[in-house]
């Protein structure tokens, strides 16, 4: 009895004005990284005076604290991003005190790739399981234009490394008119080839306004389309026999030859899912962040370096919650506007 009770009033604390409960918490743990993807931070020259001073992100011991905090509110999921997670020093011992809250049922991670045929059996071997793996295209000289290294290959390596460990893999595909447009249907095959569930992102208007160019959007419904082409895509057999997995509206594709695979489809910008929304994001310089489209946040690091309690950090969570907006406005934002629609950098804000 005492314990349900409880359990309640932990719940109350995350549920927002709209009645959405908030019980997934991203943490961007760095916003430095070894690529430059051309739609998401400035290329190098520019990254000084872009990226957040040393000293000004948080450490792992206040990392663990907001964590320990925030699952003690009943916040049960989370995942690693930046930036690149896997360029910061001692990510994983910082994964093995993480796997320690009690009440955290679920530790994910978001990367690039780079570093992962390295680091995946240390990474599985810390109690990660699922992981979120970025890439634009299979093509070696394209990758080099969309993240300014020639690096496909170790990637490609660390994808093969992580199912081959038996990881789950979802492979994130930014859909790009004009720049990866052509290898849309390559992806979704690579979905009924391997152990991968491949997700394309609509392009978004984030951060790094030298790289937004509304002519390059493509809607998922679009994307779709292209991937329908290809045989027939069923919104019923998911895995979970749900067509929504997170953000994602997933379909089984089954091609011609019988081969079959998931392809999911994520359009924060065509169709909004704000009304599902159970996140909360904190920045890599510990601003608690309530929509990724909002610029409004929440400055965890200060009341932290000032003394702040553990009953102060709740409050201050709290309030974050409360004040998360119901929606953003990003689809009548981009009919009508060159210009991007939220001013942070996705990097630090963690996408
Ligand atoms: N570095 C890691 C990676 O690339 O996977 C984690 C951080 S990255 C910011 C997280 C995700 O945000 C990536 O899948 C990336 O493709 C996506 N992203 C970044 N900028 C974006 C944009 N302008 N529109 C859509 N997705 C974007
Ligand atoms: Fe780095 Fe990820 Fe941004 Fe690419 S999307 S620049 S890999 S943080």
């Amino acid at each position: 009895m005492y314990s349900s009770s409880k359990e309640k009033i932990k719940s109350e604390q995350l549920i927002d004005q709209y009645s959405r409960t908030i019980s997934y918490l991203r943490l961007s743990i760095t916003d430095r990284c070894n690529l430059r993807c051309l739609y998401c931070m400035p290329q190098r020259g520019a990254d000084s005076s872009s990226l957040v001073k040393y000293a000004d992100l948080l450490s792992y011991e206040e990392l663990l604290r907001i964590v320990t905090i925030a699952v003690g509110m009943g916040m049960n999921k989370l995942r690693l991003t930046g930036g690149e997670p896997l360029v910061r020093n001692g990510i994983m011992d910082f994964i093995r005190s993480l796997a320690e809250v009690k009440g955290l049922e679920e530790i994910r991670l978001t990367t690039n790739g780079v570093l992962l045929h390295e680091k995946a059996a240390e990474l599985y071997s810390a109690g990660i399981r699922n992981l979120n793996v970025s890439l634009d295209t299979m093509r070696p000289e394209r990758f080099i234009k969309i993240t300014g290294s020639d690096l496909f290959a170790q990637v490609w390596q660390g994808i093969q490394t992580a199912c081959d460990l038996g990881f789950n893999v979802k492979l994130n595909v930014v859909a790009m008119k004009g720049i990866n447009d052509d290898e849309f249907a390559d992806f979704a095959r690579l979905a009924a080839q391997r152990a991968v569930q491949v997700r394309f992102i609509e392009f978004m208007p984030i951060g790094n306004k030298e790289s937004w160019d509304k002519t390059r959007f493509i809607a998922a419904s679009e994307l779709k389309e292209i991937i329908a082409t290809l045989g027939t895509m069923d919104a019923g057999a998911t895995s979970s026999g749900s067509r929504m997995e997170g953000p994602a509206r997933v379909y089984r594709l089954t091609l011609p030859d019988g081969k079959t695979g998931r392809v999911g489809f994520i359009s924060p910008i065509s169709h909004h899912f704000c009304d599902k929304c159970n996140r909360l994001r904190l920045t890599s310089e510990g601003r608690l962040r309530a929509c990724l489209l909002h610029d409004h946040e929440t400055d965890l690091k200060t009341l932290l370096r000032q003394g702040g309690t553990d009953n102060d950090i709740q409050t201050a969570i709290q309030q974050t919650i409360l004040a998360k907006p119901k929606g953003h406005t990003l689809q009548d934002d981009l009919a009508g506007s060159d210009q991007v629609n939220c001013h942070g950098q996705m990097s630090r804000i963690g996408g």
